[in-house]
């Protein structure tokens, strides 16, 4: 059902610390955006064809922003590439996962996206992506 790890999303406090940081391991910045609803600030970073997401909290009063006041800064999420991202979340919902996002919406670089609630992956963070 997942094809592959799509990326990892890392909370982070300063982007530009955290760009500065990863290019000097030798990844390569792909793209640097503000997510649609203006709360983070989202950076694409390539390493060997893998791919890391740096987010950063642009507001205080966010689920990232708790996160990292809450558990501090580091790994946030794994996002998976899929296909047929409805029907992975149709899937999902049958095996009893429970979905943060019943439906896809946009996300980065205007792929889709939907998160699984962590109370479902043994507490880890799951982002679904489908390219488009
Ligand atoms: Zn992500």
């Amino acid at each position: 059902m997942f094809n592959k790890v799509h990326h990892i999303g890392i909370a982070v406090k300063d982007m530009g610390a955290a760009i500065a940081l990863y290019e000097k391991m030798g990844a390569k910045l792909l793209a640097r955006e503000t997510s649609r609803d203006g709360s983070a600030d989202l950076a694409m970073l390539d390493l060997g064809g893998d791919l890391i997401e740096p987010i950063s909290p642009l507001r205080d009063d966010t689920n990232l922003a708790r996160f990292i006041r809450e558990r501090g800064e580091g790994l946030h999420h794994v996002a998976y590439d899929v296909k047929n991202i409805e029907g992975v979340i149709a899937e999902m919902k049958a095996r009893g996962f429970e979905m943060i996002d019943e439906k896809s919406r946009p996300g980065f670089g205007g792929h889709l996206v939907a998160f699984i609630q962590p109370k479902s992956t043994m507490g880890t963070l799951w982002e679904l992506v489908e390219d488009v």
